[in-house]
């Protein structure tokens, strides 16, 4: 039995997907925007400037609030976080501290896997810092890119409520889909604009208290989180086993060496002063806005799971899958719109699609094939045109780029479906000659070898041959 329990806090900085940035009027989303091309005083915190709160992420992180249950605050205030370091020009960041947006509601995980609810201490708003370039043309040199300076972030911050890597991995996926669903963030892990910090401590199994926690950073995939939190409890483990103490420190995630290490002591970390932002008023936040903002609401993962089971008479299981990500689920809806039958719509994607999506490492938006054309390809099963196995071998020609005229795929490869009686009847003969060992166990009445020579005849006509066809001219040559 376990001795030792884990106590895991997750801290995410989601980037909202607003076109301003926080405070000025700078363009926020900075994908191939060169480097200090997107600053301005206001950002930069020259003297004399005034920032004004970008009404827009405010509302995402009040939509954001309500979809998770928070109690989100009429009236919120804006402090300074000073410290230095050179990515910081203003040498403060914008944050909320005391009084932030929303405090309460929780990240409700329903996968296979688990079913729990993980409490949310808060959700706050504030500002991104730039960002130091140590690989940019000279080996002894750093350039400073000050272009995320000012990019609008919340923290939402969970409770020391998890237990496990798995139950850590669950609640970022689950949270990630959420602000997807939301569309207030792009949830891109390796992009950095959904980024996560893990607190982990451990503790005596039936201790109240926690122990000393190390807090993890550059995790930039889930499976980087679940993998360092497993790392860091057994690290700590040892540890405490070896008689020693685990010291409160922030440690980064190596995910080449797959090993934690230590960035810097509690000692050296930042000593951050706080004061109430002076240019800045509180935020107040009215119920009627709290009620626009409510009233856009879209359906999230979960509701739509269960329509989907109702309206498309699909599995539990299997629309919580599809439902994990918003674009897979859109895809799905928009293949059953386009005629094919929902079911068969849902295992493909669950099963083709999902697998080379994985393979690919991609996400749906790069995958080559429109639900019209997953649509048409279940529709030339359900027509006989082609078998359920050809139709696999055309979907991944098509995934890898041949193309998406399935028609023509199909002619070119040689693959329609063979309904020739006489051509088939020709290999169950080079069947039955080639083997008379499992012809006389099935006329013997081991009838279970009948799958046998179905088999082989699928092999000879590359799959081809119409099953039910084979089928039944095999029952009736065998007897
Ligand atoms: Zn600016």
């Amino acid at each position: 039995m376990a001795r030792y329990e884990a106590v895991i806090g997750l801290e995410v900085h989601a980037q909202l997907a607003t076109r301003s940035k926080m405070f000025c009027a700078c363009a926020s989303n900075l994908k191939d925007a060169p480097p200090n091309t997107t600053v301005c005083p206001v950002c930069t915190g020259h003297p004399g400037t005034l920032p004004t709160v970008n009404a827009g992420a405010v509302e995402m992180a009040i939509k954001v609030g309500l979809a998770l249950g928070c109690k989100i605050h009429a009236r919120s205030i804006f402090a300074r976080k000073n410290y230095f370091y050179p990515d910081l020009p203003k040498g403060y960041q914008i944050s909320q501290y005391e009084s932030p947006l929303c405090t309460g509601g929780s990240v409700k995980v329903k996968t296979k896997r688990t079913d729990s609810e993980f409490p949310l201490i808060r959700i706050h708003l504030e500002e991104d810092a730039g960002k130091l370039m140590h690989d940019y043309g000279h080996p002894e040199k750093s350039h400073v890119d000050f272009n995320r300076c000012g990019v609008p972030l919340i923290e939402i911050v969970s409770g020391p409520d998890m237990r496990s890597p798995g139950e850590a991995g669950d609640y970022l996926r689950t949270l990630r889909n959420v602000l997807v669903y939301l569309g207030v963030c792009e949830g891109n892990l390796q992009e950095g604009n959904f980024r996560c910090d893990a607190n982990i401590s451990i503790r005596p199994v039936g201790q109240r208290e926690f122990g000393t926690r190390a807090e993890m950073k550059n995790l930039n995939s889930f499976k980087a989180v679940e993998r360092a939190v497993a790392y860091e409890i057994e690290r700590q483990i040892k540890v405490v086993d070896g008689g020693g103490k685990v010291v409160q420190e922030t440690r980064l995630w190596n995910d080449a060496a797959g090993r934690t290490e230590s960035m810097r002591s509690k000692e050296e970390a930042h000593d951050y002063r706080y004061f109430p932002d002076p240019d800045l008023m509180p935020l107040t936040v009215d119920e009627k806005w709290i009620g626009r903002v409510r009233a856009t609401l879209p359906e999230l993962a979960h509701a739509k799971a269960m329509r989907f089971t109702r309206d498309y008479g699909i599995t539990e299981a299997d629309a919580l899958i599809m439902t994990e990500d918003k674009r897979l689920a859109d895809y799905f809806e928009e293949t059953a719109a386009c005629g094919a039958p929902p079911k068969k719509a849902a295992n493909w994607i669950i099963s083709e699609l999902l697998r080379e999506l994985k393979e690919s490492e991609e996400g749906i938006a790069a995958c080559p094939i429109g639900p019209e054309k997953l649509a048409e390809l279940i529709g030339l099963i359900e027509d006989g045109t082609i078998s359920g196995k050809t139709a696999k071998t055309i979907f991944a020609a098509m995934y890898r780029g041949e193309g998406v005229d399935i028609r023509g795929l199909i002619e070119s490869k040689n693959l329609q479906q063979n309904t020739d009686s006489k051509i088939i009847e020709k290999h169950i003969d080079d069947a039955i000659a080639a083997n008379p060992k499992q012809l006389e166990q099935y006329r013997s009445g081991k009838k279970a070898v009948l799958g046998f020579f179905v088999g082989q005849i699928m092999k000879a006509t590359e799959g081809t041959a119409n099953p039910e066809l084979v089928n039944e001219l095999l029952k009736r040559k065998l007897k």
